[in-house]
């Protein structure tokens, strides 16, 4: 172990390799080596507003619900007068000293802010807090990259339950948003590698791949599932949003002109993050939507809940049947 305190927290900050726990420890980390830091607070935009989603006070941090700054924040006054800086330079604002970051435990970087009160703060330990940072920031990154497909970029499925995960246990929604998860599947993929080899198959993977990172906004999670499978976590969208976003996708899937084939087309099947158990138990509603999704014709999007709607119990057999 190293005998200095910063090396020695940085040295246990690179051994971890979930994303949720890097934040923790990084604030911790700050915290613990610099005592006489009082408040702590991070922050990130939505729709133009500061949300405080954690804070550490008098050692102790707690994730918050992520709601909107009330008016006794200590930084309220920040919210309409601060925009995110792509320049990322630390500054000063009244009692507190401010530092550009990505959110450290989100698959996709997000812009944040982590806000110090401290007068006691030298110049000299606020660079090393801002090092600290950007160290860590970097080796999240690296982290983020291991949870990447080889082909397409995408997060692989390895991430995926871990992206999940993040959404059931999500604090609160501050725009009271909802999520949603989807299944898609390419038809009849089998086929074009048969006429055309697997390598066309690959391009033809990396088209769908690019197309799917314009169809959908850049808060949303894109993930291969599996060889010509992919997943699309949503949020901050209500029904109509994600229908919207699924359809866009699969009709831009649908009118691409792929060079040697007439056309290629995917089928969707999505269900509502709510209040599953689990990861697995999501995945299964939306996969059973994809196969309704399959089984109705392909080349269209079908919902978890349209399957619940249309059961039947059929009167010669007792049990339930669909349509
Ligand atoms: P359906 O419409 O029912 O989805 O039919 P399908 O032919 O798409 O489905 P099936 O599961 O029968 O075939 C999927 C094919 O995807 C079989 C497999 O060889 C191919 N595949 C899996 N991974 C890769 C990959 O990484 N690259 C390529 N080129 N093909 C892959
Ligand atoms: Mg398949
Ligand atoms: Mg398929």
């Amino acid at each position: 172990m190293a005998n200095d305190p910063l090396l020695a927290a940085l040295e246990a900050i690179t051994a971890l390799r979930s994303l949720e726990t890097v934040e923790a420890a990084l604030l911790k980390t700050i915290g613990e080596i610099y005592p006489q830091i009082d408040r702590l607070h991070l922050l990130t935009w939505h729709d133009g507003e500061l949300i405080e989603y954690g804070a550490l006070l008098d050692g102790q941090f707690a994730e918050h619900n992520g709601s909107p700054l009330h008016a006794e924040h200590p930084l309220y006054s920040l919210r309409h007068t601060l925009h995110y800086d792509p320049e990322r330079k630390p500054g000063v604002y009244g009692e507190y000293y401010l530092y550009p970051l990505s959110r450290l435990d989100t698959l996709t970087p997000t812009h944040a802010l982590l806000a110090l009160r401290t007068t006691r703060l030298s110049g000299q330990a606020r660079k090393v807090i801002g090092s600290l940072i950007r160290i860590v920031e970097n080796f999240t990154e690296l982290l983020r990259e291991k949870n990447r497909d080889r082909l397409t970029g995408l997060f692989n499925r390895h991430q995926l339950e871990e992206g999940i995960h993040q959404l059931l246990n999500r604090r609160t929604p501050h725009t009271g948003g909802q999520y949603w998860l989807a299944m898609m599947d390419i038809d009849h993929f089998k086929q074009i590698n048969d006429t055309l080899g697997h390598l066309f198959g690959d391009e033809v993977l990396l088209t769908v791949s690019q197309l799917m990172q314009g169809a959908f906004r850049n808060q949303d999670q894109l993930f291969r599932y599996g060889g010509e499978e992919f997943v699309v976590l949503l949020g901050g969208v209500d029904e109509d949003g994600a229908l919207g976003a699924l359809e866009r996708f699969r009709s831009d899937v649908e009118r691409y002109r792929f060079p040697q084939l007439d056309s290629v087309t995917l089928s969707i099947g999505y269900c509502q993050l709510l209040n599953q158990g689990s990861a697995a138990t999501a995945l299964g509603e939306a996969d059973q939507a994809l196969y309704q999704a399959k089984h109705r014709g392909r080349n269209q999007v079908f919902a978890y809940h349209q399957i619940c709607a249309t059961q039947t119990i059929n009167p010669e057999t007792g049990s339930i049947d669909l349509f």
